[in-house]
């Protein structure tokens, strides 16, 4: 339902947490993030209000980052339950995705991992993504170009957002009928579903087209179609009254 995405020089988490709450307004049923911090990524993902997410984080904080990932969530497979709570995981826990909308072939591509060994843990069509980025990646060591690859063989409307340990400076988007954009900072950059989750730090927003990845840095956003032509991208000033 709301995504957000951040690397730039505060703590991801501050920023993402402070992002999901300006999309609250959308409705949704659970809430989760994940941070990149050391070489490791760390996630925490709760059922119910984001109210739920910040009393696990005071309970069991996740240590500091700045970059970061996070997820309110409208179950559409799968209960709203803590197990089917965005972000997803790959079994070795190194890659995390948030989605929004729905992959139609998913369950196609649950049998074909489990037949190569993975063990997927929730009812979501959202978890095959991350299990498949983490498959993709073990052979390009890139994530962009994995979330290219997989983003090729997913049916459906989604929006996805990815972070990977071993590419720890980097947040890759992708989109194909459903809403993405870009937040340009200055040594920070964001990504949400809606401009109103960075609108507090930046107005300057890029649209993302249909079909398109994006592989954000601290200092640069990289925008391509799935197939990996470079697209041309321009930046517009969101100048509507955000405070309302
Ligand atoms: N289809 C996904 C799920 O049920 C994403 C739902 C959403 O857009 O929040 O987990």
């Amino acid at each position: 339902c709301g995504i957000v995405g951040y690397v730039g020089g505060q703590s991801a988490l501050d920023v993402v947490v402070a992002g999901l709450k300006r999309l609250e307004y959308r409705g949704y049923d659970s809430a989760g993030v994940a941070v990149l911090s050391d070489g490791g990524l760390a996630a925490a993902k709760r059922a119910g209000k984001l109210v739920n997410l910040d009393k696990e984080l005071a309970e069991r904080p996740l240590p500091g980052g700045s970059v970061g990932i996070g997820h309110t969530r409208w179950a559409t497979h799968g209960g709203p339950t803590d197990a089917n709570a965005h972000p997803h995981l790959d079994n070795a826990g190194r890659v995390a995705v948030v989605h929004n909308g729905i992959i139609e072939n998913f369950a196609v591509l649950r049998e074909e991992l489990a037949g190569r060994g993975h063990d997927l843990t929730s009812e979501t069509d959202t978890e095959v993504v991350a299990h498949l980025l983490a498959e993709e990646f073990s052979s390009t060591g890139d994530l962009a170009e994995s979330m290219r690859l997989v983003c090729r063989r997913l049916d459906g409307a989604f929006t996805l957002v990815a972070v990977h340990a071993d590419q720890p400076d980097t947040v890759v988007g992708a989109r194909r009928n459903s809403p993405l954009v870009v937040g340009v900072g200055e040594g920070e950059n964001f990504l949400a579903s809606d401009v109103s989750a960075f609108i507090a730090h930046t107005r300057s927003a890029i649209e993302l087209g249909q079909d398109q990845v994006v592989e954000l840095t601290r200092e640069g956003v990289t925008v391509t179609g799935f197939d990996g032509t470079p697209a041309d991208v321009r930046a517009y000033h969101v100048d509507w009254d955000a405070s309302a």
